[in-house]
């Protein structure tokens, strides 16, 4: 399975392992998150942990 590569949306640097980051997305309207991965790469929106402190 190949995913595409997280980017935080504000600052656009890669997200890396076990990095821990904001996740903003739709919840989604079907039932059941098996395929929450392939869901996260279409609809999720990354924000590393340094710009997550900006937020606050
Ligand atoms: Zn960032």
């Amino acid at each position: 399975m190949s995913l595409i590569k997280p980017v935080c949306m504000k600052c656009q640097k890669e997200i890396k392992a076990d990095e821990k980051v904001l996740v903003q997305l739709k919840y989604p309207k079907r039932k059941g998150f098996t395929e929450i991965k392939a869901y996260l790469n279409l609809e999720g929106k990354f924000i590393c942990s340094e710009c997550t402190k900006e937020i606050k």
